[in-house]
């Protein structure tokens, strides 16, 4: 299989805050796999806070480049992404990009969608939260308006005044909500209160309330919360979700940390024998990612694919958005295409 790369830059439409810092765009990698005449496309989308780069991301690439030209299209994905993880520790991101173009190809070569090669059949519509970052009130009341299709607001928190924040999102919305703070809360009395105090305002679950680091104080929280909590940052991959018993009630899976769909399934099914939460994720990624997770919507308990809504520069067409609902593409694999000739070069 030969490997094409794409270093871009996607633009927000927006400014993004979280509780750690504010950003105008994210750096992202695009990757095409060809084989006997047919293209599979993938992406590395790489926010800073997850510590990959572009460069690294390349070298990454580099180094698998000879590897798929090698394995030609695999006889067996399990085999195959072991070897590919096995590369190199690390690089979730860039595996990820290999793991979406190969699973798209897959489908285009079955005239299947990705989805399906995982037993899924059911492409129904689905509601999808959209993300409100942090920001000055008025800012957030003209995003909750351009929200106005969503049925769910996800609220980035972690302010130091979270209570006050969630007021002042209901001055505008009656909407539910999800609640992510980001590890910004740091006192497990005061994270219990606040959930306890969410829970009756309407939000549905509480995502990443404290750091990583605190273990036990959030494990004492979940015991007591009447919300869901869900890990984000505290898990990334299926091994780091073997190690949260009893510490979370529920994951956010994501393509870009978990090194893609073959994992993420993996990681879902261990979900369901444990009993845990399921709530789907993406970074500030392109349709081309975002579309491609969005293939297992079916075995969510929650959805948050809202990630091409927030981009000005989206360089793939995929999956739609209509009523605050996700809407799949009807073509095989994952349902993707790039709008120009994104792997010419003449990129501006
Ligand atoms: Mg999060």
């Amino acid at each position: 299989m030969k490997l094409s790369v794409q270093p871009y830059f996607l633009e927000f439409k927006h400014p993004f805050g979280v509780s750690s810092n504010t950003r105008t765009g994210t750096p992202t990698v695009f990757v095409r796999l060809e084989e006997e005449g047919l293209y599979g496309y993938g992406e590395a989308c790489l926010p800073a806070y997850l510590g990959e780069t572009t460069e690294g991301t390349l070298f990454f690439l580099s180094k698998a480049t000879s590897f798929l030209e090698r394995s030609g299209y695999p006889q067996s994905f399990a085999d195959f992404f072991s070897e590919l993880d096995a590369l190199l520790p690390g690089y979730n991101a860039a595996k990820a990009a290999i793991d979406l173009a190969l699973h798209d190809l897959a489908g285009k070569r079955e005239g299947r969608r990705a989805g399906e090669l995982y037993g899924i059949t059911d492409f129904r519509d689905r509601s999808t939260s959209m993300t409100i970052g942090i920001d000055r009130e008025e800012v957030i009341a003209q995003k909750i308006r351009e929200a106005a299709d969503f049925p769910i607001l996800k609220i980035k928190a972690g302010t130091s005044d979270d209570r006050a924040l969630i007021a002042a999102v209901r001055k505008h919305s009656d909407k539910p909500l999800y609640v992510d703070a980001n590890q910004g809360w740091r006192d497990k009395e005061k994270a219990l209160e606040l959930t306890t105090w969410m829970a009756t305002e309407g939000v549905l679950l509480i995502e990443q309330p404290m750091p990583v680091a605190m273990r036990e104080e959030c494990a004492w929280l979940t015991a007591r919360s009447p919300l869901p909590v869900i890990a984000d940052e505290s898990v990334k991959r299926l091994n780091d979700l073997k190690e949260t018993e009893g510490v979370y009630s529920g994951v956010n899976i994501k393509l870009m940390k978990c090194t893609g769909l073959h994992e993420a399934v993996k990681m879902i099914r261990y979900c369901r024998e444990h009993d845990l939460k399921i709530l789907l994720g993406c970074m500030a990624e392109s349709s081309c990612a975002t579309s491609a997770m969005a293939q297992l919507a079916a075995l969510a308990d929650f959805i948050d694919l809202d990630a091409p809504n927030l981009i000005r520069n989206d360089p793939f067409k995929g999956l739609d958005y209509q009523d605050g609902k996700i809407v799949l593409s009807s073509l095989p694999g994952t349902g993707v295409e790039p709008l120009g000739d994104l792997f010419s070069g003449k990129i501006p």
